[in-house]
C-alpha cells in the first residue's frame, strides 16, 4: 500500500499518521520525490482502513500495491534509483561499461586486460575470484589472492572493481570492493542476499538461470529489506529449449524491470549468449532497450582462459565493440561513465 501526501502537508499531521500506522504494526518508508512525497507500507496492511487514512489532513490518495514486492517497487518510489560508484554513476541516465575476464587468472592477465579494457572505454573492471563452476573439477578461482589482484588492477587503472561473492562467509574479504555481484546461481541463496542487505556496498544482482522477473525483484526485495537499497538488476539470459545459444538473451526484461522498478538494470550479454559474434550485437540491443550498464567479458588471451573461453572478447574485438556502443550510446542520447 502506498500513501501519496498533500503537496502542502504538515509536519505534525504526517507524524499522527505515522503514529497511527506503528501503532497497527506497519513499517512506513517515506521517499521524499521530485514532485510529491509518498509513504511505503510494508507488513500485514489488511488491518487497514483505508477510509480511516484518506480522512487525515495530509493525505492526498491511497493506493493497495498488488506486487509481492515493494521496495524495489516503481510505484514506491517513482524516481530512478542512482547508485554511485567512486566517480561513476550508474542510473543517471548514462551508460556503465563493466568489462574483464570471466576469471582472474594472474597478475598479468588480469593488469593486462583491465588496462586494455581501460583504453577501450570501459568504466568498471570485473573478473570472478570466486567462481561458480558446474563441474567441481573445474577452475574455482584465486579466491583471497584473486580479490588481491583485482585491487591491484584498481590501483594501476583506477577503475572500480566488481567480482562476486559466493558464500557471506566471504564478507570480510570483500571490504574494499567497489560492487558486490550476486551470480544467477545464487539469486535465491536468501541467507547471502539478507547478508548483504546489511551492508552498504553496491550490489549487482544477476537473474537465476530459470528465474522469472518477479522472483528477480523478489531477490532484491531481501537485500532492500535489510536496508540496502543499493541494488542494481543484471539480465543475463535465460534457459530456454534453444541450445544454439549458452543461455537466451530476454531483452524485454529491460524496459519492463524499469517500469516495473526503479532500479537499475544491467544486461550481460556474455553469459547471455556464449558467443563472441553475438556480443557486439546484443550490446547494442541492450543500449537501445535501455540499459543502465553492460558486462562484458574481455580476456588478454581467450584461447588460454581458464574458464569461458569461447565468449570472451579480445581486447581488440572489445574496442571495435566499444566505439559501436559509443554510437549507440550517443545516438540515444547516453553518455559512457558520469
Ligand atoms: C559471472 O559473471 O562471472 C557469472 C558466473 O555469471 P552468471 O552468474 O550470470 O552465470
Ligand atoms: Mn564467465
Amino acid at each position: 500500500m502506498i500513501i501519496i501526501l498533500k503537496k502542502d502537508a504538515q509536519a505534525e499531521s504526517i507524524s499522527r499518521l505515522e503514529t497511527l500506522l506503528k501503532n497497527k504494526g506497519i513499517s512506513t518508508n517515506t521517499i521524499q520525490g521530485e514532485h510529491r512525497n509518498i509513504i511505503g507500507l510494508v507488513g500485514d496492511t489488511s488491518v487497514i482502513d483505508i477510509q480511516n487514512l484518506m480522512a487525515q489532513d495530509c493525505v492526498e490518495e491511497v493506493r493497495r500495491v498488488q506486487e509481492p514486492y515493494k521496495k524495489a517497487n516503481r510505484k514506491f518510489h517513482p524516481d530512478d534509483t542512482v547508485i554511485t560508484v567512486k566517480n561513476n554513476v550508474i542510473g543517471n541516465g548514462s551508460l556503465q561499461v563493466i568489462a574483464g575476464p570471466c576469471s582472474v587468472e594472474s597478475e598479468e592477465q588480469i593488469i593486462t586486460t583491465a588496462i586494455a579494457c581501460k583504453e577501450a572505454g570501459a568504466t568498471m573492471l570485473r573478473g570472478g575470484a570466486f567462481k561458480p563452476r558446474t563441474s567441481p573439477y573445474s577452475f574455482q578461482g584465486l579466491e583471497g589472492e584473486g580479490i588481491k589482484l583485482l585491487l591491484k588492477a584498481r590501483q594501476e587503472t583506477g577503475l572500480p572493481i566488481v567480482t562476486e561473492i559466493m558464500s557471506e562467509a566471504d564478507l570480510d574479504l570483500f571490504t574494499d570492493i567497489d560492487v558486490i555481484q550476486v551470480g544467477a546461481r545464487n539469486m535465491q541463496n536468501f541467507r547471502l542476499l539478507k547478508a548483504l542487505g546489511k551492508c552498504d556496498k553496491p550490489i549487482l544482482l544477476k537473474r537465476g538461470l530459470s528465474s522469472t522477473l518477479e522472483e528477480l525483484l523478489m531477490s532484491a526485495e531481501y537485500i532492500m529489506a535489510e536496508g540496502n537499497m543499493n541494488v542494481a538488476l543484471c539480465e543475463r539470459g535465460i534457459r530456454t529449449f534453444e541450445t544454439m545459444t549458452r543461455n537466451t538473451l530476454d531483452i524485454s526484461a529491460v524496459p519492463l524491470l524499469k517500469q516495473k522498478s526503479h532500479l537499475p538494470v544491467c544486461v550481460d550479454p556474455s553469459h547471455a549468449t556464449g558467443l563472441v559474434s553475438l556480443i557486439e550485437s546484443m550490446s547494442l540491443a541492450a543500449v537501445v532497450a535501455g540499459a543502465d550498464a553492460l558486462e562484458i567479458e574481455v580476456h588478454n588471451d581467450p584461447k588460454s582462459a581458464l574458464s569461458d573461453g569461447g565468449q570472451q572478447l579480445t581486447p581488440a574485438k572489445f574496442a571495435e565493440v566499444m566505439k559501436k556502443v559509443k554510437d549507440i550510446a550517443a545516438y540515444m542520447g547516453r553518455t559512457l561513465g558520469k
